[in-house]
């Protein structure tokens, strides 16, 4: 099946928000083997939607915000006048609204009245975070979805869609897919070239998030996807963290879980963001109970008992810091495993030996320190993202005694 997404929105025209929405989109659709044909930004504007919906050749017409209360959420009524709908109240509808404003001890407006409106016979979905519902419903032989504007409400929107979309559209695909870390997007687009070529029946996406990459494979045949990730794996293996779905501070926590160890961070340039991957976890207690954020030479001296003469001759992002640091932590805390980091994530502090984005980790465990170096690409955020990524990853390798990268 083919579709036509149109993201309506004037702030997306000026640039102030950035179209996400594409993304996610694409991303859930082809797993269930649908592509987009064609996609139209829109401002607030009746007519402008119209005139986008006018051009729609596919099966499938995904709209996104404007389903908010104000005069100039119009997408649903502009939909409506399109392919000439009455809209009706949907009563449960209104009855979750009322609720969401009972509950936030707030008055309904009027205005809100119009929310709980939809064409005759439309599928809702319900919104778990705002009072605007979705919808999807059928109209010459086009099937059309209604999504919400913020993020935070269309992404679980969205997946239910997905499952209600899945049923218009009965052909078994398989799916499934790998989260990468420690290559480039690049590097792994010009070698994935040759899997392409291998895998014809099989649509292999990958996308890529600050740090890591996760591919997906989607198939009608499960031999012929088999196939492919099997190559896949065999070709990335040194790079492959676990499955799409599973975050890789999960792997790092249930690897741990598993394991019966626990784990502990001395984080630089990082400033907690190791720590907070970690704790992103349910199940982090059972592995984690402390970490230090020591970002000054002073602090990791005074706390850690860094040598100041290690400070001194190699400086604070060095090997031999590390070392200290992923050592010092280990003898204090107990924990099973420990992971220092020190690093230079700009934009100023570069030298020609160590320039912007380089990043020094030390690794204690099974009683061997080790250190690593790695230097990232892009401005101060990614530095420290990709440094953060990594961190994990080599915890993971070292868990799984992989750890020779
Ligand atoms: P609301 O009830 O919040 O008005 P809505 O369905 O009317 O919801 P919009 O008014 O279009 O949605 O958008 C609300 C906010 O959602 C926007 O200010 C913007 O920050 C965000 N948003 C909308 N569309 C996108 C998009 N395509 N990508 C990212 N953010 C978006
Ligand atoms: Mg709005």
């Amino acid at each position: 099946m083919r579709a036509t997404v149109i993201n309506v929105g004037a702030e997306l025209l000026s640039g102030q928000t950035h179209n996400r929405h594409l993304e996610t989109l694409a991303e859930g659709l082809m797993s269930k083997d649908i592509t987009i044909h064609k996609a139209h930004i829109v401002g607030d504007h009746k007519p402008d939607i119209k005139q986008a919906l006018e051009t729609v050749d596919t099966e499938l017409i995904i709209l996104s915000g404007g389903l908010g209360p104000t005069e100039d959420d119009v997408t649903k009524e502009a939909v409506a006048e399109h392919f000439r709908l009455e809209l009706v109240k949907d009563h449960a509808s209104l009855t979750r609204i009322q609720n969401y404003f009972a509950r936030a001890k707030r008055t309904m407006s009027e205005t809100n009245l119009k929310q709980a409106y939809f064409p005759q016979g439309a599928t809702i979905i319900d919104n778990p975070v705002g009072t605007a519902p979705g919808a999807l419903f059928t109209v010459e032989n086009r099937h059309v979805l209604l999504l919400p504007g913020p993020p935070a409400e269309l992404e679980p929107m969205f997946k239910e869609a997905l499952e209600h979309l899945k049923t218009l559209h009965r052909e078994k695909r398989y799916e499934a897919g790998y989260r990468l870390v420690g290559i480039g997007e690049s590097d792994l687009e010009v070698t994935l070239r040759d899997v392409y070529r291998k895998h014809p029946g099989v649509d292999i996406a990958p996308y890529a998030d600050i740090g890591e990459i996760r591919v997906l494979f989607v198939s009608k045949n499960q031999t012929l996807m088999e196939k492919a990730l099997d190559d896949f794996n065999k070709r990335y293996r040194e790079y492959i963290v676990g499955p799409h779905d599973q975050t890789l501070e999960s792997r790092v926590v249930n690897t741990l879980l598993h394991q019966e160890k626990t784990i502990s961070f001395v984080e630089s340039c990082t400033g907690g963001m190791l720590t907070s991957r970690l704790i992103n976890v349910p199940d982090a207690s059972h592995v984690f109970s402390e970490s230090h954020v020591l970002y000054s030479n002073a602090s990791k001296i005074k706390q850690l008992g860094v040598n100041q003469v290690i400070m001194e001759r190699f400086g604070a992002v060095s090997d031999q810091c590390v070392y200290e640091l992923a050592y010092q932590l280990a003898q204090r805390t107990r924990a099973s495993i420990t992971m220092s980091v020190s690093g230079i994530a700009g934009p100023t502090g570069g030298t020609p030996d160590k320039p912007v984005g380089t990043v020094y980790f030390g690794l204690h465990h099974e009683g061997k320190t080790h250190t690593y170096h790695k230097v990232f690409s892009g401005d101060r955020n990614a530095v420290r993202q990709k440094a953060t990524s990594y961190g994990l990853f080599l915890i993971l390798r070292a868990l799984m005694h992989e750890d020779d990268c």
